[in-house]
């Protein structure tokens, strides 16, 4: 689609900016251990003020100056995204903005009932990614720390389904001892029904969820596991840069996806900025700082200096953390990604 005064524009390692995730809230009503430990989320954390939050307003703007910019594709998550009121009249305006040609949301589940699942899809949401990181209550209770059942996640997962949000995709955290032993049942759950798995590897993100590279089990082992059971093949990405590598079963019971961010980093492909829900972008998910939006919206800029910031810091980028991380790199401690100083998951998204 053409887009009005539209200028792509790619960074210092060559990656165009193409998709954008926008954090909604950094509130949640899970405290998951590997997001948001309750220990540190507790009642004296301090969440942004409403006034700090941007208004549907102003993520529309800066939604239009990216996608001036080559953004196509627009994920909105948090915090859960289903606790910030009249979501849909932000999605409605989403989907009108020229340029857009998608709009997905990563929830966890636990607002998603039929009639609000046929409210998002009315709204014009497209598709929907589902977080369940296992099949037995007690697992979900310990690793996500939650008052929901699996059972309440599952009906989410069919009102997706039966409201068109399709295809819904379900995220699985896999963490060593706490629920690799859900692998092979969480696959079996929704083999043959349309729905992808993807099984994604734990990551230090933040600085609270007391991250140890022995914890996270490697997408190969995931695919063994599953593999031993029902044999796979790799399937071509769906578009240059997918995070997810994608395999199908070879007896036709659909396709599932591994999101290897720590064995098998996918830095050269990474074409995503992120915006915080108090209005920073970031340029990785590991970043320190972000440039901030809000403040240069409150001091009343337009959109083409809006376009033109973000271009600048788009250009400048050279994040790599991954990669990095995965070559022991030295240097993983300098400013840009001390760990102590690095965005939390809720503020960012994931
Ligand atoms: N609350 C929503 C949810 O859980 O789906 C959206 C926000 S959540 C931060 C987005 C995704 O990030 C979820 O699928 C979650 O499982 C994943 N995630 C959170 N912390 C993670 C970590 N440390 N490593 C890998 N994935 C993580
Ligand atoms: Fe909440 Fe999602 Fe983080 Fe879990 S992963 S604490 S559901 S934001
Ligand atoms: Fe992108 Fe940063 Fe993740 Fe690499 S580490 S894939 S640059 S977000």
């Amino acid at each position: 689609m053409a887009v009005r005064k539209g200028v792509r524009v790619s960074d210092r390692l060559g990656r165009p900016l193409q998709d954008l995730r926008v954090s909604v809230t950094d509130r949640c009503n899970f405290r998951c251990t590997y997001c948001m430990p309750r220990a540190v989320f507790g009642p004296d954390y301090p969440f942004f003020r409403s006034d700090e939050v941007l208004t549907f307003d102003e993520i529309v703007r800066i939604v239009r100056a990216c996608a001036r910019l080559g953004v196509r594709k627009v994920r909105l998550t948090g915090g859960e995204p289903l606790l910030r009121p009249g979501l849909e009249q932000l999605i409605a305006a989403l989907r009108s903005v020229e340029g857009i040609d998608e709009v997905a949301m990563t929830t966890n589940g636990s607002m998603l009932d039929d009639r609000r699942a046929r409210m998002l899809k009315a709204a014009g949401l497209d598709r929907v990614t589902i977080s369940l990181d296992s099949l037995d209550d007690a697992v979900v209770r310990r690793l996500n720390d939650a008052p929901v059942s699996v059972r309440q996640i599952l009906a989410a997962v069919a009102a997706a389904l039966a409201a068109g949000l399709t295809p819904v995709k379900v995220n699985m955290v896999v963490i060593r001892g706490i629920n690799e032993h859900e692998v092979v049942p969480l696959a079996e759950q929704f083999r043959g029904t349309g729905v992808i798995v993807r099984f994604i590897e734990y990551m230090d993100v933040g600085h609270s969820n007391g991250w140890r590279r022995e914890d996270v089990v490697a997408a190969a082992e995931i695919l063994d596991h599953i593999s031993a059971r029902w044999p796979l093949e790799p399937m071509p990405p769906r578009y240059p840069g997918e995070v997810a590598s994608r395999y199908r079963y070879l007896d036709g019971a659909g396709e599932i996806g591994v999101i290897a961010s720590v064995t098998q980093p996918f830095c050269q492909g990474c074409t995503r900025a992120r915006l915080t829900a108090d209005g920073q972008l970031y340029t990785c998910l590991f970043g320190t700082a972000g440039l901030s939006l809000r403040s240069l919206l409150r001091q009343g800029a337009s959109e083409d200096e809006l376009v033109s910031l973000i271009r600048e810091t788009w250009s400048a980028r050279a994040d790599r953390y991954s990669e990095l991380r995965a070559a022991g790199a030295n240097g993983l401690e300098d400013g840009r990604y001390e760990r102590s100083r690095r965005v939390e998951m809720p503020r960012i998204g994931g």
